[in-house]
């Protein structure tokens, strides 16, 4: 049966279904979008294009963003999955969620030359793998199955390491020496999910380490500091960031559970359907790690055609964390007499 198209309402309609207009309101969460880590994962690749010219291959989605991929597409890069999908002798860089030492062993057979862009605090979390591992420890690594920075965390010490996935699989594990066990995790879990499956794992081995320093990043910390601060108020919370942006998909689950009256996360802002602001007084925004500031700003345009163009920015926190480009790119943009960005990132932070 032919499905008969929906009629979409104009903003005056949607509007006309709102709270009178006074109540109306906008709440919006800083920090939010791109990170340290995305930030120079992104330069690094149209630095790349820049320096060496068109095209560059890059493994996996360099964020995890439909926006910023497209975009670095447009400008010449070429995403793939494997490495043996690259030429061998081409340029290939490595995403910012981190790749194991199987898939650089497997770029170095195929002579590729490779930036790695690899976060710096993912990279934090490979050396702590590592040098557990060494110690002969069993590592309990909480994070999501087939998730890539996950892939690559266990890839440094595959005979070492155990994937929790959550609660749900606590019960499963099991350790050789129950006085020698670490928990690690992958950087962009909900903080709270992942302490509560620690807790569980701390009733089994009383003696579990915990990780020399957080491994979820201080960009997942202060993105969901500031939408539970904003959830409380919030009828509805928008979370601008994709599907597979691991951190985004979990601001609209902390938004629910700290009290928003619905969520929902949308990649740009036609995606959002005017039936979520019927009886709707106030909307948190916000947006995960990966999410350049222009999809917001779009979103906040379409608000305030609804009629909710009151702002207010709720800060939580200030970030100044800036990484600086990857080696590779640093001597190759030194040898051209590049510092029109500086060797560092553009900026940081919301
Ligand atoms: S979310 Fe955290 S770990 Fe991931 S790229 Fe950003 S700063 Fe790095």
């Amino acid at each position: 049966m032919p499905t008969v198209p929906r009629r979409r309402r104009s903003p005056q309609e949607v509007a006309a279904a709102a709270p009178v207009s006074g109540d109306r309101r906008v709440l919006l969460a800083a920090p939010r979008g791109y990170c340290a880590g995305v930030d120079r994962a992104v330069i690094a690749v149209e630095k790349a294009l820049e320096a060496y010219g068109p095209p560059v291959y890059v493994r996996k989605q360099i964020v995890h963003n439909l926006h910023v991929v497209h975009t670095l597409e447009e400008k010449g890069a070429i995403f793939v999955d494997e490495t043996d999908e690259v030429p061998e002798g081409a340029r290939l860089i490595f995403s910012a969620h981190g790749v194991s030492p199987a898939v650089v062993q497997s770029a170095m057979d195929r002579n590729l030359q490779t930036i790695d862009a690899t976060c710096p605090l993912v990279t934090k979390v490979h050396k702590e793998a590592v040098r557990f591992a060494r110690d002969d420890f069993d590592i309990l690594l909480i994070g999501h199955e087939g998730h890539e920075e996950v892939e690559g965390t266990y890839g440094e010490a595959p005979e070492h390491t155990q994937i929790v996935n959550g609660p749900e699989d606590v019960d499963k594990v099991v350790v050789r020496d129950p006085n020698k066990v670490i928990w690690l995790s992958q950087t962009t879990l909900s903080v709270d999910e992942a302490m509560h499956t620690v807790n569980l794992l701390r009733k089994r081995f009383p003696t579990l380490q915990d990780p020399p320093s957080d491994d979820i990043c201080y960009a997942t910390s202060n993105r969901q500091a500031a939408i539970k601060k904003i959830a409380p108020e919030a009828d509805l919370v928008l979370v601008v960031g994709s599907a597979n942006s691991s951190n985004s998909v979990r601001l609209v689950e902390v938004a629910l559970e700290y009290g928003a009256k619905a969520s929902y996360r949308v990649d740009f802002a036609n995606e959002i359907d005017e039936s979520w602001f019927e009886g709707v007084a106030t909307v948190g925004v916000t947006s995960g790690a990966s999410v350049p500031e222009n999809l917001v700003q779009d979103v906040l345009h379409l608000l305030a055609e609804y009629g909710y163009g009151d702002v207010e920015e709720v800060v939580t926190a200030q970030e100044d964390i800036i990484f600086s480009l990857p080696k590779e790119i640093r001597a190759t943009l030194k040898a051209m007499g590049d510092t029109s960005r500086g060797l560092g990132g553009r900026r940081a932070g919301a």
